[in-house]
């Protein structure tokens, strides 16, 4: 059997806010994404600002009808992401498989390692405990024989809490649970399933698999028919970032197209794409290289490499649309055409004074924002203008 721990630290951000500063700590706090008006989200909010009824889901208004008293702080992403890399050391010095999934969870692989570290319950404790020690962070942390379990198990008792699924006692721990517990059940998705009747895990997986095909899809519906029977054969993947030579994206057309509106579009979407994957490896490239493929067969690539890194969607998107324009003086029919950034650069963020320019800085803190709003809400609760 596997040995399998998913760690997640509670109200990250918040927690990292009391951690550098005692005035606040037992405390409610907020996290906002900027502190003037209209735009300003709430990102995180501590356990303290919790017991006021107060949900990272209102707006800073309703919080603060609930709480008078309740301190806000600006996002600072970079001493998250210090943070982040902190939490991750620790475990990598005493588990050789760390996967590390967001800014504040990770799994580990702790299969055969009994005789090393003993009983596995034993070990949650000492990291959790050590991580608070080392970090001032409260974390959760959820066992068991496979990733989607672990994950449910940690996220079953916030703050600290540590929790035990496993698939062989499923039927008695998960099934009763919720539906949109299950990982994979959005708000979509849980309305479809509740049409159908399936309110808890254990409705789901009793139910006709081939009925459940034709409301969610074949992928959706096996997938999660399998995580509901507590199927999840996923590895822990420790995941070398530094390995990462380019990342790119492309698309091939359905009808070749003329109209360069329509193209610019799609270096947009790709470039936001590249730019969000390369902020999420921490990462900054140097050189844009535009790819186009016309009806005829004919491909080019065309690369120019900036003086500064850069991992925001602007500058990809300018720097691609330049060489698209140059590149475009004839008018033939594209039927493909991609983005790709390289020459990354080797070492992770460590601090924003690398900047020379003001405008990067600021559009980079911005995008980081957006990224973050985007993994909590969903992708689409932000669109661009095009
Ligand atoms: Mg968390």
């Amino acid at each position: 059997m596997r040995q399998i721990l998913h760690i997640d630290i509670n109200s990250f951000f918040a927690s990292c806010e009391q951690a550098v500063d005692e005035t606040i700590r037992g405390k409610p706090v907020a996290v906002v994404s900027s502190i003037e008006g209209r735009n300003c989200i709430l990102l995180a909010v501590s356990y303290e600002a919790k017991d006021y009824g107060i949900k990272r889901t209102m707006s800073l208004k309703q919080a603060q009808s609930l709480c008078q008293n309740l301190i806000l702080r600006v996002a600072n992403h970079n001493m998250y992401q210090h943070f982040s890399n902190k939490f991750i050391k620790i475990l990598c010095e005493y588990v050789p498989i760390v996967e590390s999934t967001s800014i504040d969870e990770a799994y580990l692989d702790m299969t055969g390692t009994e005789r090393l570290y003993g009983d596995i319950k034993e070990f949650a404790k000492k990291m959790q405990k050590m991580i608070y020690d080392r970090l001032l962070l409260p974390s959760s942390i959820g066992i068991s024989d496979n990733k989607s379990l672990a994950k449910m198990a940690s996220d079953y008792k916030k703050p600290m809490g540590i929790t035990e699924f496993y698939s062989a006692n499923i039927k008695k721990q998960v099934w009763p649970l919720s539906v949109d517990t299950l990982l994979g059940v959005g708000n979509k998705t849980l309305s479809n399933l509740q049409k159908l009747g399936i309110y808890t895990i254990g409705d789901l997986a009793i139910f006709d698999k081939t009925q459940l095909k034709i409301y969610l899809g074949e992928n959706s519906s096996e997938m999660l028919h399998k995580l509901a029977n507590g199927i999840d054969d996923s590895k822990v993947i420790t995941y070398d970032k530094d390995s990462v030579k380019s990342i790119g994206k492309e698309i091939t057309f359905e009808e070749d197209v003329t109209s360069r509106d329509i193209i610019k579009r799609e270096l947009l979407l790709m470039s936001e794409n590249i730019a969000t994957r390369l902020r999420k490896l921490d990462k900054r490239a140097k050189t844009v290289t535009l790819k186009i493929k016309y009806n005829n067969f004919t491909v080019i690539t065309r690369s120019h490499t900036l003086e500064d890194v850069f991992n925001t969607t602007n500058i990809i998107y300018k720097t691609a649309v330049e060489l698209y324009i140059k590149q475009c003086i004839n008018t033939m029919p594209i039927r493909l055409v991609g983005v790709q950034v390289s020459n990354i650069e080797k070492k992770d963020i460590k601090q924003m004074s690398l900047f020379t320019d003001k405008e990067d800085e600021k559009n980079e803190k911005f995008e980081k924002s957006i990224d973050i709003i985007r993994e909590k809400y969903g992708y689409n609760i932000i669109k661009r203008r095009i």
